[in-house]
């Protein structure tokens, strides 16, 4: 079955799960099979995390979907990823937050940042900034953002994230080590955070100085 099908077959299936029009809209926009390496391309459009090397995945699309949705991207909006990977999350957030946004991807391993920026040009965004640093402190150059996503989990809320969303802003992270959580954080205007459980998730660990562990050299 050619791509086109299997992605519509796909997004069908994930309304199961409750998610937008506007964000199954942008899921089929995306190319997801110019995300995946080559070995795994036949299953690009199964609901899967699928290995991008490195020890890291591509998160699975309802997981997107899902972050995408808590966090109601809308056009024109700055968007803070923690953790680019292939570069495919980075992409959906671009679609959501159109030409007018823009979407800042920090990965803390160069041979992803890599892969994330040739896919991202494979595919046509030009509105995403993939940044090799390390994510768990957020990037500050270009702070304050309107949304934060963190596709990694993290030990507790790295303060520094807290710190560069702007009042009102949200911010979805999964949370925990052996049990993760993923939560829905919102900025209020006095700046005390309100958090909303969203349930179980699996997430690869978010590394660096405000991460599980400090590695100088992946
Ligand atoms: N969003 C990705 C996608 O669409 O393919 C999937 C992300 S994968 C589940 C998690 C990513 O977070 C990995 O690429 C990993 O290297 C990255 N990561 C972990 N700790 C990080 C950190 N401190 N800074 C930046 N990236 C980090």
């Amino acid at each position: 079955m050619e791509y086109a099908r299997q992605k519509e077959r796909l997004v069908s299936s994930l309304s199961s799960y409750g998610i937008s029009d506007r964000v199954l809209d942008a899921l089929r926009k995306v190319p997801r099979h110019l995300f995946v390496p080559e070995v795994h391309r036949d299953r690009s459009y199964v609901d899967t995390p699928l290995s991008i090397g490195y020890a890291q995945t591509i998160s699975a699309p309802h997981m997107v979907a899902i972050m995408c949705d808590l966090l109601e991207l809308e056009i024109g909006l700055k968007v803070l990823e923690v953790g680019a990977g292939s570069g495919y999350n980075a992409a959906v957030m671009a679609e959501l937050v159109d030409s007018k946004g823009k979407i800042y991807s920090v990965e803390r391993l160069e041979p992803l940042a890599g892969f994330a920026r040739v896919n991202l040009e494979k595919a046509g965004y030009d509105n995403v900034d993939i940044i090799l640093a390390d994510g768990s402190l957020g990037y500050p150059q270009e702070a304050p953002y309107d949304r934060i996503c963190v596709t990694a989990s993290a030990p507790c809320t790295p303060r520094a994230l807290v710190e560069q969303l702007r009042t009102g802003g949200l911010m979805a992270i999964p949370e925990g080590d052996m049990y993760q959580h993923l939560y829905l954080i919102k900025k209020e205007d006095d700046g005390s955070l309100v958090r909303k459980d969203c349930g179980g998730v699996t997430f690869v660990p978010l590394m660096g100085a405000n991460g599980f562990r400090f590695e100088s050299k992946p």
